[in-house]
């Protein structure tokens, strides 16, 4: 658990930081936010639904499969094409480009939970860890030199320096599809701002708090399995909401295994998409949690 000592300097710290806020990044987040309230607005269809939960799981697997358990962890192989797949939809979530979200997710577990944890909810607080860190002008940069193994690729560095080309591009897809339907098909009452707005934006804001449960809720609230050095919890609720992120005590214990739910009532859909995805040959050497995992686990 985390110890009370300290706790003043890094509220303090916090507020400072929160000072800082970069305000462009802040209306950014905060015009995501009114944009998907505004989507509201544009009516509801089962298309535009069906859109904006197929665009959710698409670019949070991009964000759980491709930049947390590929990119941060490496904790399986693939493809420089479909590493580049990868790269594209987790920056299509709209939460940085890969060596920027790298460097900050290795340096949380080289420090979670203490004060040089760039989000430890314990010291912080709930709405710091869970978005408040990303709105910093403190952690717009990132540590270079713990992502060198990424910075090798040019294709990843460009993506960094315009990563907000993929979420834009999904924009632009999803409007001219909103459009030909809307032509098309009029009788499915759905119409390109709808989805713009539902695809796009609601999609995004729902993403976007649901991602960062893992570093708020599945910090605070659930079971912890190991006697780990930070306060990561497994959280069931965590795990079913982010496609299986939220066994992140078992993650935190051994974080370079691609599967995160260690059993099978430990519902880990990530896990199950790669075992789909290795089946068909795009990814492979998928490394597992050691064998020792499954007695010490049977014992707590
Ligand atoms: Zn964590
Ligand atoms: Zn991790």
């Amino acid at each position: 658990m985390i110890e009370t000592a300290g706790r003043e300097d890094v509220s303090t710290a916090s507020l400072r930081d929160a000072a800082r806020m970069d305000f462009l990044r802040s209306y950014a987040f905060t015009g995501v936010h009114l944009a998907a309230i505004g989507a509201l607005f544009t009516g509801f269809s089962w298309v535009a639904a069906a859109v904006a939960l197929a665009t959710f799981w698409v670019r949070l697997f991009g964000v759980t499969g491709g930049y947390h358990r590929y990119f941060a962890h490496r904790s399986f192989k693939t493809s420089r094409f479909f590493q580049f797949v990868l790269a594209w939809l987790g920056a299509s979530a709209g939460q940085n480009g890969p060596l920027w979200w790298v460097s900050h997710h290795r340096h949380h577990h080289r420090h979670a939970d203490t004060e040089h944890d760039v989000h430890p909810p314990g010291l912080r607080g709930f709405w710091w860890a869970h978005a408040g860190w990303i709105l910093s002008r403190r952690y717009a940069g990132y540590d270079r030199s713990i992502v060198k193994d990424l910075e090798r690729y040019p294709e990843l560095r460009f993506l960094e320096r315009n990563h907000m080309l993929a979420p834009l591009s999904l924009g632009l897809v999803l409007f001219g599809l909103g459009w030909w339907l809307e032509v098309r098909y009029p009788g499915l009452g759905t119409t390109r701002w709808q989805l713009l707005g539902w695809g796009l934006f609601i999609s995004t804001v729902v993403l976007y708090h649901i991602t960062f449960l893992v570093n708020s809720a599945a910090h605070m609230t659930g079971r912890r399995r190991f006697e780990t050095k930070d306060d990561s919890r497994n959280n069931w609720w965590v795990a079913l909401l982010t496609l299986g992120e939220g066994w992140h005590n078992n993650h935190h214990r051994f974080p370079s295994s691609e599967r995160q739910g260690f059993f099978w009532w430990e519902i880990d859909a990530t896990h199950y998409v790669l075992r789909a995805f290795e089946r068909l040959g795009l990814v492979w050497d998928l490394r597992g949690p050691p064998e020792r995992v499954y007695t010490r686990a049977s014992r707590a």
